[in-house]
């Protein structure tokens, strides 16, 4: 009786193809999950981790006429059933989708790297972005990761109140209290959250700003590459 309540408020039908061959407690059905597939490190640009188009070369294009700063890693394409699960995340955050996202990327970090992260830092997300919500859906997930592997967590970024075209704009939360929080990142291995990357331009802002307080290096991390993503 429950379930089929439940069923009238949650169809069961997967994210991505809609088929009702879902259960209320899965997100996506079989042939779907089926289709999820990490991005592999050696198809992929070792900086930006963007597909590859000529293995010829371990960097893009684009990295190869700018070598910024920091090194990405993408979990997945810009398309599929990921990316239905980032959108409905987006729409709708519940602690489930976020643990089950979490432990993609965990799972991505470790086929790349051999070190585990000491600090997690979610990224900012625009105002509009947070509409409604109590969290931003990247600080959820980096919420997921901190609970998963048992790594601190810092929310060192406010949300950006405006973007502009060029430049997304941030700035760290009051100099009290992240004077207090930049001891955290002396000598530590810090990995910065976004469920989609749009470019590298916010995390390489981001990470110049972590810079000034000395972590022993930086890797930004996000879900999926957005089709739209302009340069590296
Ligand atoms: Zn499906
Ligand atoms: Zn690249």
């Amino acid at each position: 009786m429950l379930k089929e309540l439940l069923s009238l408020i949650y169809p069961p039908s997967c994210l991505h193809c809609k088929s009702s061959d879902c259960s209320i407690t899965k997100m996506l059905c079989k042939h779907c999950a089926f289709d999820l597939e990490l991005l592999q490190k050696k198809e992929c640009c070792s900086l930006c981790f963007k597909p590859l188009n000529n293995y010829e070369s371990t960097l893009c294009s684009a990295c190869h006429k700018t070598k910024s700063f920091p090194k990405i890693i993408c979990a997945f394409d810009s398309f599929g059933p990921a990316l239905a699960m980032r959108n409905e995340m987006h729409h709708t955050p519940r602690k489930m989708l976020a643990k089950t996202l979490a432990a993609f990327l965990i799972l991505q970090y470790f086929t790349v790297e051999k070190t585990p992260p000491d600090l997690i830092i979610p990224m900012p997300e625009p105002w509009i972005n947070k509409l409604g919500k109590k969290e931003s859906v990247n600080t959820l997930i980096a919420k997921e990761m901190s609970r998963i592997q048992n790594i601190d967590m810092l929310k060192a970024f406010k949300c950006p109140h405006y973007f502009s075209k060029h430049q997304l704009r941030m700035y760290l939360k009051l100099n009290s209290s992240f004077t207090k929080h930049g001891k955290k990142l002396v000598d530590k291995r810090v990995i910065l959250i976004a469920d989609v990357i749009h470019s590298k331009e916010p995390f390489t802002k981001a990470s110049q700003l972590l810079s000034g307080f000395f972590p022993s290096s930086i890797i930004g991390m996000g879900l999926v590459h957005l089709p739209n993503a302009k340069g590296a």
